[in-house]
């Protein structure tokens, strides 16, 4: 699989506002965010894309949500809501071909998305 910026993130080559950490996952803050909270969940384990997700990879996919999940709640707006999103490919607007789950929070969210 082709390098991307978030293996340069993961390797500390170019910096990037963490905003949680562990052994398979690394989150950080979107470089042009959507919404106040704009934050990116990324395994560790390069997965072009949701396409590429195999059997064995599941509980990776499901780290990436359970980190979401506890950083909403730790930073305090679990309750009041927040949107998280997958994009894949070219028509889900996917840019990054590094599987990665968005957490957009502060604000009302829109449906459906553009
Ligand atoms: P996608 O469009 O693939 O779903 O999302 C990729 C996201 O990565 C975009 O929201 C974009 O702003 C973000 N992004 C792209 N390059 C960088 C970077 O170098 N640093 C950070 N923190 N975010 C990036």
């Amino acid at each position: 699989m082709p390098d991307t910026i978030f293996d340069k993130i993961l390797r500390r080559e170019i910096p990037a506002r963490v905003a949680y950490e562990d052994e398979h996952v690394l989150a950080f803050h979107d470089v042009n965010p959507q919404a106040p909270v704009h934050v990116l969940f990324i395994p560790k384990t390069p997965i072009a894309t949701l396409n590429d997700v195999q059997p064995g990879q599941a509980e990776l996919v499901g780290r990436l949500v359970l980190a979401a999940a506890a950083f909403a709640k730790r930073e305090g707006f679990a309750e009041a809501g927040y949107r998280t999103v997958f994009n894949c490919n070219q028509d889900g607007g996917q840019s990054v071909y590094h599987i990665h789950l968005h957490l957009l929070a502060g604000r009302r969210m829109a449906w459906p998305p553009g």
